[in-house]
C-alpha cells in the first residue's frame, strides 16, 4: 500500500510539472491522436506520451527522417506498443527501421515484441543480458514485480469502488479507469522479454537521412547509473538528448541502481550540448540544473546509507530513517524522513558486494 501511495505521489508531481513547465519556447507543434499526444522538440523530433486511454506508463521518442523513423522505447506492454504504433501515421508514413532501448526496465521495454520483423532493436549489452534471461528471469525480478503485483488489487479496488459510486459522472470516472486497469492487467499477462538484437558498449552512432542533410543519432553509455546499461539518445545538431529514467524531473526509481557510480556517469550527461532533454517519464526539460540537484541527492544518500549500514541496522529498518528531507526544496515528494526501501534494498546489496 504505501508503495502504491508512493507511485501515486510521484505521478502527481509528473502531472504537477507538466502542466506549470512549458520550456519549449517556440509554440511547438502538438499531435493528439486516440491514445498519445506528440510534442515536437525539434524539427522531425518528438516526444510522445499516452493520454490515459492505455496505460502507457512511459514516453518515447520518435525520430522521422526522409526514408524511415526511429523510436526509443516501447512502453510498458505489447498493447500499449500496439496503440504506439497505430498512432505513429499520425506523424509520418515512413516505416519503423529502429527501435532502441533506453534501458531493460519493463515500462521502457516490455512493448518490444510487438516491432514487426524486421525492425532492429538496439539497446545495451546489458539490456540484451536482461531481457534475454541470461542471469535472471526479468518478469520475476522485484522491479516488474512491484510494480505489476499490485494492478491486480487496484482492478479489484475499482470494481468495488464503481459499484458503491451513486455520483454518475464519478461513477464514469471509476468506470474508465477499471477499464484502462483491466487491459492493462491483461496485457502484462503477453508479455515475452524480447531482447535488443544489435547492442553497444560504450558508444553507437548512427545517420538518419532527413531532408536537406543527416541526422546524427548518438548512443551513449555514460557509465552504470539507474540500470547497469543506460543509454541517452543524443542528437547533436538539433542538440536535443533523451535521458530515459538515468535522469527525470523527479526522483528517479533506485531498486536497480547503482547510486554509487550513479553522479559520475550524469557528469557525462553534463558534458553534451543540449537545449532540451526529454525524460522518460514527465515533460520535455531545458535547464540542466536538475541534474546537479540529482548528482548531490545521491551522494548524499549514498553517504548516509553507507552510515546506517556499517552501523548493522536492517536495510527495512534504514528505510524508515534515512533522512532526506534536506533536499525536499529540489525534490517536493519528499515529504519527511524514509526512502523507498526498494533503493536502501538496493544499495545493501551493493554494500554487501563491496566488502
Ligand atoms: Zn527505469
Amino acid at each position: 500500500m504505501k508503495l502504491k501511495l508512493l507511485a501515486l505521489a510521484i505521478f502527481n508531481f509528473l502531472i504537477l510539472i507538466s502542466v506549470t513547465m512549458s520550456p519549449l519556447s517556440a509554440q511547438p507543434r502538438v499531435i493528439e491522436t486516440v491514445t498519445h499526444r506528440f510534442v515536437e522538440a525539434q524539427n522531425g523530433v518528438w516526444l510522445g506520451t499516452g493520454n490515459g486511454s492505455v496505460y502507457t506508463m512511459s514516453n518515447v521518442m520518435v525520430l522521422v527522417g526522409a526514408n524511415d523513423t526511429l523510436v526509443v522505447d516501447s512502453h510498458v506492454t505489447p498493447m500499449a506498443a500496439r496503440a504506439l504504433l497505430d498512432a505513429l501515421p499520425a506523424l509520418t508514413d515512413k516505416p519503423v527501421r529502429y527501435l532502441v532501448n533506453s534501458h531493460y526496465h519493463f515500462d521502457h521495454a516490455h512493448g518490444n515484441q510487438t516491432f514487426p520483423a524486421g525492425v532492429e532493436i538496439i539497446g545495451h549489452e546489458f539490456t540484451r543480458q536482461k531481457l534475454n534471461g541470461e542471469s535472471s528471469n526479468v518478469l520475476e525480478e522485484n522491479t516488474f514485480r512491484s510494480f505489476s503485483d499490485p494492478v491486480a488489487l487496484t482492478v479489484s479496488n475499482l470494481k468495488r469502488l464503481a459499484v458503491a459510486e451513486t455520483n454518475p459522472d464519478r461513477r464514469n470516472q471509476l468506470q474508465g479507469r477499471l477499464k484502462v486497469q483491466s487491459e492493462y492487467l491483461a496485457a502484462i499477462a503477453e508479455v515475452k522479454p524480447t531482447p535488443p538484437n544489435i547492442t553497444l558498449t560504450d558508444k553507437m552512432t548512427l545517420f538518419q537521412a532527413v531532408e536537406g542533410g543527416t541526422r546524427e543519432i548518438q548512443l551513449l553509455h555514460f557509465g552504470r547509473a539507474h540500470t547497469g546499461g543506460d543509454v541517452v539518445i543524443f542528437l547533436p545538431r538539433e542538440k536535443v538528448a533523451f535521458t530515459g529514467d538515468m535522469m527525470l524531473p523527479g526522483l528517479p526509481y533506485m531498486g536497480d541502481g547503482h547510486v554509487d557510480e550513479w553522479p559520475d556517469a550524469l557528469e557525462g550527461l553534463k558534458s553534451l550540448d543540449f537545449d532540451y532533454w526529454l525524460p522518460g517519464h514527465g515533460p520535455v526539460m531545458e535547464s540542466k540544473e536538475p541534474i546537479g540537484k540529482l548528482q548531490s541527492y545521491l551522494r548524499d544518500l549514498w553517504l548516509k546509507t553507507g552510515r546506517v549500514y556499517r552501523e548493522g541496522v536492517s536495510w527495512e529498518q534504514a528505510a524508515g530513517r534515512i533522512d532526506m528531507t534536506n533536499h525536499s526544496a529540489n525534490f517536493p515528494q519528499i515529504s519527511g524522513a524514509g526512502v523507498d526501501p526498494r533503493a536502501v534494498r538496493r544499495m545493501y546489496q551493493l554494500l554487501d558486494q563491496q566488502r
